[in-house]
């Protein structure tokens, strides 16, 4: 049986999912975390409930902390899209408690809420930002946020996001990401 210490994550990551009570990792954690952790693009597909949030979290919270890179100044290090503000929560809430002993900063931004608010909270930068598309663009069209900072891009319920139209919002956010960033697909 795997375990989540035979993955190669880092004591920190495995001392928050000890806090959590993980006893071991669902079969999409033990088959991404490791290509994940090699920096390896990847296109997971498991449904809902199986443990996929951890299963990109857990490996890039480690990348984060490896390359070691300052918060970028109106950017983030890693950016998650999710359909839904309800997902975009869950996913921005798995990452505050695995990330809680990384130190990693961590913020979400959906529509509905005060863009105001949003530009206020991500002027100096994140290391995780999870976002709807739609809001994100709205951010970037008044030059309140860039992507140039994105050295992980995950697009998570990818299948959900062009059935809801996001097809050209998910372009245009591909575009302004550097080529050379980490790629994962769910
Ligand atoms: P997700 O598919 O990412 O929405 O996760 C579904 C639920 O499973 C969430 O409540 C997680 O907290 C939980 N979970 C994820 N990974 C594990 C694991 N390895 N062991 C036990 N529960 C887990």
């Amino acid at each position: 049986m795997t375990k989540f210490s035979d993955l190669g994550l880092s004591q920190p990551v495995l001392q928050a999912l000890d806090l959590k009570g993980y006893d071991e990792p669902t079969p999409i954690q033990a088959q991404a975390i490791p290509p994940v952790l090699e920096g390896r693009d990847l296109l997971g597909i498991a449904q809902t409930g199986t443990g996929k949030t951890a299963a990109f979290m857990l490996p890039s919270i480690d990348r984060l902390r490896d390359a070691d890179n300052q918060t970028p100044f109106k950017s983030c290090r890693m950016l998650v899209l999710a359909p839904t503000r309800e997902l975009a929560g869950q996913i921005a809430q798995s990452a505050k408690d695995y990330g809680a002993l990384a130190g990693l900063k961590v913020h979400s931004i959906v529509g509905g809420t005060s863009v105001n608010k949003d530009r206020n909270k991500l002027h100096r930068g994140t290391d995780i930002l999870v976002a709807t598309p739609g809001r994100l663009l709205d951010l970037i069209d008044q030059k309140a946020f860039r992507l140039d900072g994105v050295e992980i891009l995950v697009l998570d319920e990818a299948d959900q996001m062009l059935d809801l139209g996001f097809i050209h919002a998910l372009r245009r956010i591909s575009e302004l990401v550097p080529d050379d960033r980490q790629t994962l697909f769910f």
